[in-house]
């Protein structure tokens, strides 16, 4: 039996709600947990809904953490958002200490599939996930920068009228300021972008990459569609075992910390990780964004 519950009915947990029940994908049961319980409950009463005019057969309801026993995935989108003017890194401690109440309510269940983290600071939230729970570091798995993949794909196919599909281009490191696109591994229709895009071009997509986040919350308060569709991926790539590769947070064993890598991602979790071969100025980038985390770390260890 294939179960997902999420931990979080905000604009994030539902956004990849609604995408998994539109996706084409078997799910036996879809349990929602939320602080706010009545808030879940109506959730999970209007995706019933939605579910029966699709005439889809997932349970959907909402519940406690005992729910988590016998999941394949529980994925967690709770805690706080952005407000403007605010990075992600801002928001470290008041989710530290969501993620420290919900992992203890999960660690008192039987739970043993593998966890799907989309909260803030991404990369620190999903290592302090593993840390927590103790589980086998390939069944920790953040949505990295496949957000901001999904986002330089989009922009690429603007510049170059090539669909997102045949462009071969990542976005790695940190999910946040410091990320960056290893332009020397990326790639359209066997072309390198270096011989075909120029510098400045380049580093226009790039910063609009970066700040899209910002941008988005700047005009409507949040982001949640494209991390909806995200999750919605990586799930389906767990449950149907399709060892696909996204740029998911990973534990990167170099540096002792999660950050964001190309890894192939199947039934079991995380089975591969493609460390990438970056010229110089890439691999200072790459460092940048390593301190970064670490820094953030830090911070909430002291
Ligand atoms: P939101 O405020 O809409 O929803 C958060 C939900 O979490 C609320 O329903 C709240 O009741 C619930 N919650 C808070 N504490 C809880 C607890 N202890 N137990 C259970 N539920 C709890 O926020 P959102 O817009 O959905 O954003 C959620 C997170 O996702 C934020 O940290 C945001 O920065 C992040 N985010 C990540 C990405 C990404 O690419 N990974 C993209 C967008 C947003």
């Amino acid at each position: 039996m294939d179960k997902v519950v999420l931990v979080g009915a905000g604009n994030v947990g539902m956004s990849y709600a609604y995408s998994l029940i539109n996706a084409n994908l078997h799910i036996d049961e879809f349990v929602i947990i939320d602080l706010n319980k009545e808030k879940a409950e109506g959730e999970a009463l209007d995706l019933t809904h939605a579910v029966s005019a699709l005439n889809k057969h997932t349970v959907i309801k909402a519940g406690g953490y005992e729910e988590c026993d016998n999941a394949s995935i529980v994925c967690i989108c709770a805690g706080r958002n952005q407000e403007v003017g605010e990075t992600r890194i801002d928001l470290i401690s008041k989710n530290y200490g969501v993620f420290k109440s919900v992992i203890g309510e999960i660690n008192k269940t039987k739970f043993k599939g593998i966890y799907l983290i989309a909260t803030n600071p991404l990369d620190v939230m999903t290592q302090i996930t593993q840390e927590l729970s103790g589980f086998p570091k390939e069944r920790v798995i953040g949505s990295g920068t496949t957000l901001d993949t999904a986002r330089l794909r989009s922009l690429l196919s603007k510049e170059t009228k090539v669909s997102p599909k045949s462009i071969h281009a990542y976005v790695i490191g940190e999910h946040g300021d410091s990320e960056f696109i290893p332009w020397s591994n990326t790639i359209i229709g066997l072309n390198k972008v270096t011989e075909s895009i120029s510098k400045a071009t380049r580093a226009k997509i790039q910063d609009d990459v970066r700040n899209s986040a910002y941008d988005i919350i700047n005009k409507k308060g949040n982001t949640c569609y494209g991390i909806g569709v995200c999750l919605m991926n990586i799930t389906k790539a767990i449950l149907e075992n399709a060892n696909s590769v996204f740029t998911v947070s990973c534990f990167d064993e170099r540096n002792g910390i999660y950050i964001g890598l190309p890894a192939v991602i199947g039934k079991k979790g995380i089975s591969k990780i493609f460390y990438l071969d970056l010229n110089k100025e890439e691999e200072k980038q790459f460092a940048t964004s390593v301190d970064c985390i670490k820094t953030a770390l830090r911070a909430i260890r002291k």
